[in-house]
C-alpha cells in the first residue's frame, strides 16, 4: 500500500483467504459467550478503557489514518479519534439503560408477566470503507461490542492498518482475547466473512457492493445494515445567512477532500441569492490550501484512490459539456499524491451526471432554482437519501424537513451531525437502511426475546382444552367486554363471560 499524499509505502498486511476467515469467525465465536454474560455496564468499562487508550494515541492514530488516507491531521482527529471516542463513551453508558429488561403489559391476561429482553445477535460482521478507516469501522463495531457481541472487521484494503491498531488498542485496554479480530484483505476476504456465518453484518460502502452483500445476506437471511452513498443536497432560501450558508457549503464539500457520504454534493440557491452566495463560495475557497498531512498550512488533503480522480474528470467534463460554469478548480494538481483543485461548477441542472451520481471528492455543483417548492422538489429527484441541509429563517427551514428524503438533516448546518454521539445515523433509499450511532445503533446491533411467565394457574387458562369451554359465545363475550363500544356493551360482554349458561349453541359444545 502506498500513501495517496506521497506515494511512499505505508505497509502491507495479510490477504486473508475464506479458510483463515472462518478461523477467526469461530475464534469470535468461542469468546463471545463469555462477552455476553458481562452486564452491560462490565462491558462498558471495558469500552471506557479502550476510549482511554484511543486518546492517549490520539496522534498516532490519526497519523496512521493520514498516511493511509491522504487526509490532514485536524481531519483525522476531529472524526476517527474523536468521535469514535465520543462514540465509545455513549455506547458504554447508554447500553444498561437501552437494553435492559422492560416490562410490557399483559393485557387482559392478567394473570401473565411479560418481558422484552435484548439479546446479542452473537459474531457480528463490520464491512468497512477507506474514507475514515478507524470512525467509519468502529461506530458500527463499538455498538455491537457495547450490546454483547464479539466482532470480526473486515477493513477496506486501502486502509487496513488502522483496523489492526484498533484490535492493538483493544489488547493494550486489557479486553479478553478475540473479542475484536481483524480480517485484512479484498473484496473476496468481505464476502468469505459473510459465508463464514456471521449472525448479523454492518456493512458501509457503495451501493454496488451493498447491493451485492445484501444479495449473499439475503441467502443466509443473516440481518443486516447497509450504510450506503450519498448525493446530499443543501438548500439555501432567500432569507439566509448567506455568509454562514457559504462557509458551510465549501468546508461541507471540500472537509476530508469530498470524501464523505454525508458531503454537500448538490446545492441549490433561490433566485435572489443566487450570485450573493456564488461570490461568498469562490471567495472562501480562494483561501483554501491544498496540501499534504506534513504541511500545517493544508486545508484539503489527497484524494485516497485513484478511481475518485477519474470520477472527478469525468463528472466536471460532463457538466461543462451540458452548459455548467466552471468558477474554480476543475483540474488535478502536480504530484507527488493524487490532488485534486477545489472545484465549484455553477449553472448545473438535473441532465448532469454531478448532480444524480455520488462524486466523492472535491467538488461544489450550484444550481439556480426559482424558490423552495423548486428545491425541495429536486433535492428529492434523487435515488439516494442519506444527510441533506437547508439555510434559512428557522421556522421555514423546519416546515421542510420531513419534505425532504433523507435520513438526517441538518437546519443552519451541514455535517456536522456526525459529530453527535447520540443522534442515529444512517439513509433511506440507496443510500441503504438500519442506522449506527445512538440509542438505535444499540438496538440494531441486539434481538428481542420475548418472554411470557405465567404467575398463577387457573383453571381455565388459555390455550388449553376442551375448546367447548369457550365456545362461540363466551369467545365472542370476551370480544365484547374488552372492545366493545360503549360502557353499556362491556358490561353486557362481562355479564354473558361470567354467565353459567351453557356456553353458546352456535359454537363448538
Ligand atoms: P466499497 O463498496 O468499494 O467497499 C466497501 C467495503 O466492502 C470494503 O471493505 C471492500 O473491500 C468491501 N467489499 C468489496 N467487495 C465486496 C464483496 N463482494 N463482498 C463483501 N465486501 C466487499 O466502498 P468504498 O470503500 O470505496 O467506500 C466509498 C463508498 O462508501 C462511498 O459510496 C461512500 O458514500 C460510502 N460510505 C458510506 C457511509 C455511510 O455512512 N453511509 C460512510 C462512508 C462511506 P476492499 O476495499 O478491500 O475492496
Amino acid at each position: 500500500m502506498t500513501a495517496p499524499a506521497t506515494g511512499e509505502v505505508v505497509g502491507s498486511v495479510p490477504m486473508l483467504d475464506a479458510a483463515a476467515v472462518r478461523v477467526l469467525v469461530e475464534r469470535a465465536r468461542a469468546a463471545q459467550p463469555a462477552w455476553a454474560a458481562l452486564s452491560p455496564r462490565a462491558r462498558g468499562r471495558l469500552l471506557l478503557r479502550l476510549r482511554d487508550h484511543l486518546a492517549l494515541r490520539a496522534e498516532e492514530v490519526a497519523d496512521l489514518s493520514c498516511r493511509e488516507t491522504g487526509k490532514l491531521p485536524a481531519e483525522a482527529l476531529l472524526s476517527d479519534v474523536l468521535t469514535t471516542c465520543d462514540l465509545a463513551r455513549w455506547y458504554a453508558r447508554r447500553a444498561p439503560a437501552v437494553l435492559r429488561r422492560r416490562r410490557i403489559p399483559a393485557g387482559w391476561l392478567v394473570n401473565k408477566r411479560c418481558y422484552e429482553v435484548r439479546e446479542p445477535y452473537g459474531v457480528v460482521g463490520v464491512i468497512g470503507p477507506w474514507n475514515f478507516p478507524v470512525l467509519n469501522t468502529m461506530r458500527a463495531a463499538l455498538a455491537a461490542l457495547a450490546a454483547g457481541n464479539a466482532v470480526v472487521l473486515k477493513p477496506s484494503e486501502a486502509a487496513p492498518l488502522s483496523a489492526l491498531l484498533m484490535e492493538e488498542l483493544a489488547q493494550e485496554a486489557g479486553w479478553p482475547p478475540d473479542l475484536l479480530l481483524v480480517a485484512t484483505g479484498d473484496g473476496s476476504t468481505g464476502a468469505a466473512l459473510i459465508e463464514a456465518g456471521v449472525d448479523k453484518l454492518s456493512f458501509t460502502g457503495s451501493v454496488a457492493t451493498g447491493r451485492a452483500v445484501a444479495r449473499m445476506a439475503a441467502e443466509r437471511l443473516i440481518p443486516v445494515t447497509l450504510e450506503l452513498g450519498g448525493k446530499d443536497p443543501m438548500l439555501v432560501l432567500a432569507g439566509a445567512d448567506l455568509d454562514r450558508a457559504a462557509r458551510a457549503a465549501v468546508a461541507g464539500a471540500f472537509w476530508n477532500a469530498g470524501q464523505i457520504c454525508t458531503s454537500v454534493e448538490r446545492v441549490y440557491v433561490e433566485e435572489s441569492a443566487y450570485h450573493k452566495f456564488l461570490e461568498r463560495v469562490l471567495r472562501e475557497v480562494a483561501g483554501l490550501v491544498v496540501g499534504p498531512a506534513s504541511d500545517p498550512a493544508s486545508d484539503v488533503g489527497a484524494l485516497t484512490t485513484e478511481a475518485q480522480l477519474e470520477r472527478l474528470d469525468r463528472h466536471i467534463a460532463d457538466a461543462v459539456s451540458r452548459g455548467a460554469r466552471l468558477l474554480a478548480g476543475g483540474h488535478r494538481l502536480p504530484g507527488p499524491g493524487r490532488f485534486f483543485a477545489p472545484t465549484v461548477l455553477a449553472d448545473v441542472d438535473h441532465s448532469m451526471d454531478v448532480m444524480r451520481e455520488e462524486t466523492f471528492g472535491p467538488l461544489l455543483p450550484v444550481m439556480r432554482v426559482r424558490d423552495a417548492e423548486q428545491a425541495l422538489r429536486l433535492a428529492n429527484d434523487c435515488a439516494f437519501g442519506l444527510g441533506s441541509s437547508i439555510f434559512g429563517p428557522t421556522g421555514q427551514a423546519m416546515g421542510l424537513v420531513s419534505k425532504l428524503r433523507a435520513g438526517m438533516t441538518c437546519v443552519n448546518d451541514a455535517l456536522i451531525n456526525a459529530g453527535v454521539p447520540g443522534l442515529p445515523f444512517g439513509g433511506t433509499g440507496e443510500s441503504g437502511y438500519g442506522r449506527v450511532y445512538g440509542d438505535e445503533g444499540l438496538r440494531e446491533m441486539s434481538r428481542t426475546r420475548a418472554v411470557l411467565v405465567s404467575r398463577i394457574g387457573w383453571k381455565f387458562e388459555l390455550p388449553s382444552y376442551p375448546l367447548r369451554r369457550w365456545g362461540r359465545t363466551r369467545a365472542l363475550a370476551l370480544v365484547e367486554l374488552l372492545h366493545g363500544p360503549g360502557l353499556l356493551s362491556r358490561l353486557r360482554g362481562l355479564r354473558r363471560l361470567v354467565s353459567r349458561a351453557p356456553a353458546g349453541t352456535s359454537g363448538v359444545e
